[in-house]
């Protein structure tokens, strides 16, 4: 069976072509800048050159017809035509209480996700996009919506509940959701997995997903009983550029003395902090490090404030779930850079975590091991993989149709 894993962005579209046969990947490509006049769609089929089709994208209608000619074409093609796609998985951010497990789409489940736009403002109208244009262009081709969510439903009402009047809970669904849940859920499996725990109900993993946006998830016996994102994917470390866990009365503080309302004020929480604002420098790590290696102490400030904030996180889910076999580092930063996953492990050394300082030095194109001598909990690199988690899910829910 071949699957189409869509990821739908505001002005982004990412795809990869999966067949499920053997899970390979037969293509995968990226549309940028949807709408603007320079849009560009960048197709590297598996084992062959990239191509690149420069062509006006007006909407995600644009993109996804672009996507079936680049997968087509005589360059770079992989499908003789688009009847070779049997199914579509869409990323889904949020579905809210109801709506997290895979699930076929049909016009409820699209109603679902555009009623819940408010909690995912930015990436909801995005992935109805997705979904709506490829509904249209393939209307006979099943469509699987996977939330970023689902992982994280297992969390009991502790974690999930925010101390505010529980009726904030029951009227307006006011909880914790968490976010990144393919990524979570890949790379506790795989640890599960390497370690031979599959199945174990002792195994306890901490999750450390750092990217652009970073998370973490408490993972005991393959569940997630806890994850650091919240109703938004504002809570939690400093990241890239959102603020992450701040005191709220900062908000309204802040509001007064710079004179914003309330989106200025939003777009200052989830654009211009994290480590963007406190360096002032950007969002990517590696410009971080070059700058703080020269001596920028805003830079370097940054990235003391991430690794503090995610070395805390890790010891509160040990605390969480009374002991850590394992710690898992994936995404961007988590899979790159050594001196994040040694910086973060600095603060764990009285949890008996030891990393191998030579060994963490290595880019991790499988599973790395990177646990030190005499550590009690095993340190891994593990690369996510996203889109296989939601290929899989495709198959198995056109399958059980
Ligand atoms: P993601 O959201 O998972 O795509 O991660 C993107 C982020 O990963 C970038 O903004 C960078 O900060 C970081 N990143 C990517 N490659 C490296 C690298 N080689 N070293 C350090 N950070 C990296």
């Amino acid at each position: 069976m071949k699957v189409l894993v869509i990821n739908a962005g505001s002005s982004s579209l990412k795809y990869q072509l999966f067949d499920m046969d053997d899970e390979s990947v037969l293509a995968k490509g990226n549309c940028e800048r949807i709408g603007a006049h320079n849009s560009v769609l960048t197709h590297k089929p598996t084992g062959g050159d990239t191509v690149e089709h420069m062509e006006y994208m007006k909407d995600h209608m644009a993109a996804i017809n672009l996507v079936f000619k680049a997968l087509t074409a005589e360059e770079g093609g992989v499908i003789k035509d688009m009847s070779e796609i049997q199914a579509v998985g869409h990323r889904v951010l949020h579905g809210g209480e109801k709506l997290y497990e895979s699930t076929m789409v049909t016009d409820d489940v699209e109603a679902t996700i555009k009623k819940h736009t408010p909690l995912g403002p930015l990436h909801n109208p995005a992935n109805l996009a997705g979904i709506r244009a490829c509904r249209q262009i393939m209307p006979h081709v099943p469509q699987v919506a996977v939330f970023d969510t689902g992982f994280h439903h297992t969390m009991p009402e502790k974690a999930f509940m925010y101390a505010l009047p529980y009726e904030y809970y029951t009227d307006h669904m006011v909880r914790r959701y968490g976010f990144h849940g393919t990524s979570h859920r890949y790379v506790s499996a795989e640890a599960a997995r390497y370690l031979g725990r599959t199945g174990d109900p002792d195994f306890k993993v901490v999750t450390c997903h750092l990217g652009n946006g970073s998370s973490f998830a408490a993972v005991k016996g393959g569940v997630c009983i806890d994850t650091s994102m919240g109703l938004t994917p504002l809570e939690g470390i400093p990241m890239g550029t959102r603020c992450g866990s701040i005191d709220p009365a900062i908000i309204e503080y802040v509001m007064g003395v710079e004179n914003l309302d309330i989106h200025e004020m939003l777009t200052v929480l989830n654009k211009k902090s994290g480590v963007l604002g406190i360096s002032g420098i950007g969002s990517d790590f590696r410009d971080l490090w070059i700058a703080a290696e020269e001596g920028n102490n805003r830079a370097k400030l940054a990235l003391d404030m991430f690794c503090y904030s995610g070395g805390k996180y890790i010891a509160s889910y040990a605390a969480a779930m009374n002991g850590m076999d394992a710690i898992v580092f994936t995404a961007g930063i988590g899979e790159n850079d050594w001196d994040v996953r040694s910086g973060m492990c600095e603060y764990l050394t009285f949890l008996g975590v030891r990393i191998n300082l030579e060994k963490n030095k290595v880019k991790a194109r499988s599973i790395l091991d990177v646990t030190g001598e005499g550590s009690t909990v095993k340190v891994l690199v593990i690369p996510t993989n996203e889109e296989l988690v939601i290929a899989r899910d495709t198959r198995d829910i056109v399958a059980a149709n």
